[in-house]
């Protein structure tokens, strides 16, 4: 059977403290027993010892008496409280006896004690003790005393009735502890079960595709915290990751529709005959079907780099030739628009994958022609350090909006103005460009300001191993 983890936490707390309680009242019960036992036991000696003093001062010797009087009411009070005292003068002759005083009350008082003492204390195993005792007075001997009481101690009603009432406090602690504890752990199990019972509701939302439910406050406990920042974070990126896959079927429907409904009514047109194939309308059929193919290889360029295992083959690479190489395909390009385009800096061997890493120069290049106005400016230039290989690919274009620039490097990210300039790509150039850099342990960053052109800055490091 599952148990709810509150009730499992609560539980557990109940019986550790259960157990310490008890194990707090057992030592406590036998230390205070055990202390007590003795101060008894000592006082007992204390007081026969006191008698026997007492005694003592009872011999006059001015007459060679004894004062029977006193010694018959220190008798009897000392009869009262268990002892059993027997007097002798020096010559052992007795001078006074509690049992020939009164010997039923004797024993009496003997058999009231034993009976006491076996019924509450059996395992004592206890009995009367005669101790003998010198009576002197200034160091001369005057007589005797036996005094006998139960050894080693007894208990009178009063001791019995303060060792039980003892217990009892003790028992009203332990319960009284027990039962603060185990509300103590039942709060603190709420405590920690409900950021938990929590990620359960929120994950099973998450799961339902609910992505916008969220942690509201700030867990106290830090590992749940964390817990819950983790959970708020993964509702986070899959969100994104919802967002990003609908606008990619929106993105890709609506890329793929406009020449795909070209075509199709410039080829009805030819078929009806309402149309002659003129060269230029076969090639503008052409053009289209090219967006549509080259769309797809873009979706499937960042299926590959997107997979986890993006292999690279490595070799040492002149980023400058590298860009120079590229710069060299876009000349048709540049001449179109009227751009020009300047390559400075320096040589900077890196280990790279070349078809990738042209890959990535491609995408900015063609991103700078592009956004860049007619007659525009591209500038690229390669930096070199010891530890990196730097490239700067920059357009006098029209920038990109401050709100825009963090997510560029997202899959189908287009700014408006691009979209609205109908430039062509789906979104991901520079998300292939990203996920290269990021293979051969780069960084990819940019400025930009709107209206004010962009720089792309790829650093690449020299000595990574990966
Ligand atoms: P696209 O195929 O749309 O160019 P990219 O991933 O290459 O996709 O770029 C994403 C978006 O970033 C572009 O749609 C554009 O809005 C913006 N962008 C990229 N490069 C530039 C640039 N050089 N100048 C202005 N905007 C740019």
């Amino acid at each position: 059977m599952k148990r709810k983890l509150s009730t499992q936490l609560s539980l557990g707390f109940a019986l550790i403290v259960l157990v310490t309680v008890a194990l707090i009242s057992l030592a406590a019960n036998v230390l205070i027993n055990h202390q007590f036992e003795k101060y008894v036991k000592n006082q007992q000696k204390e007081f026969s010892d006191g008698l026997a003093a007492g005694l003592s001062d009872q011999y006059d010797p001015a007459d060679n008496g004894w004062n029977l009087d006193y010694i018959h009411g220190f008798g009897m009070y000392a009869l009262n409280d268990g002892y059993i005292i027997k007097v002798y003068d020096a010559d052992k002759q007795v001078v006074w006896d509690a049992e020939n005083h009164d010997m039923t009350f004797c024993h009496q008082i003997m058999s009231d004690i034993r009976l006491r003492m076996l019924e509450q204390k059996p395992e004592l195993k206890g009995d009367f003790i005669t101790y003998h005792y010198e009576l002197k007075q200034s160091d001369a001997l005057v007589g005797y005393a036996d005094i006998s009481y139960y050894s080693p101690y007894y208990f009178n009603e009063n001791a019995f009735l303060f060792v039980d009432s003892l217990n009892q406090i003790l028992l009203v602690i332990g319960l009284l502890s027990l039962i603060g504890a185990v509300a103590a752990g039942i709060i603190l199990a709420k405590h920690i079960s409900s950021p938990i019972v929590k990620t359960i509701e929120i994950t099973r939302e998450i799961s339902d595709g609910n992505y916008s439910v969220r942690f509201a406050s700030e867990v106290r406990i830090k590992e749940l915290n964390e817990l819950a920042q983790a959970v708020n974070h993964m509702a986070g990126m899959l969100g994104e990751q919802d967002a990003l896959r609908k606008r990619l079927t929106t993105d890709v429907a609506h890329e793929l529709r406009t020449p795909l409904a070209n075509v199709s009514s410039y080829l009805e047109a030819l078929i009806e005959g309402v149309w002659d194939p003129t060269p230029e309308r076969l090639q503008h059929c052409y053009d289209e079907l090219g967006r549509i193919s080259s769309i797809i290889s873009d979706l499937e360029r960042l299926r590959q780099i997107e997979d986890e295992n993006l292999i690279l083959n490595r070799e040492p690479l002149d980023l400058l030739e590298l860009s120079k190489g590229v710069c060299l395909a876009f000349e048709p390009e540049f001449a179109k628009k009227r751009l020009t385009c300047l390559i400075e800096g320096e040589s900077s061997i890196i280990s790279g994958d070349k078809g990738r890493l042209n890959q990535v120069v491609f995408n900015l290049l063609s991103n700078a022609v592009k956004y860049s106005v007619e007659g525009g400016q591209i500038r690229i230039q390669v930096k070199d350090s010891a530890a990196n290989g730097t490239l700067l690919v920059e357009d006098s274009g029209m920038g990109i909006p401050e709100n825009d620039l963090p997510h560029i490097f997202e899959r189908f990210y287009r700014t408006d103005r691009s979209r609205n300039r109908k430039t062509g790509g789906a979104g991901i150039g520079l998300t292939i460009a990203k996920a290269i850099v990021q293979a051969h342990s780069g960084k990819i960053t940019v400025k930009s300001e709107e209206g004010n052109g962009t720089q792309f800055i790829v650093e690449l490091p020299k000595n990574d191993t990966c």
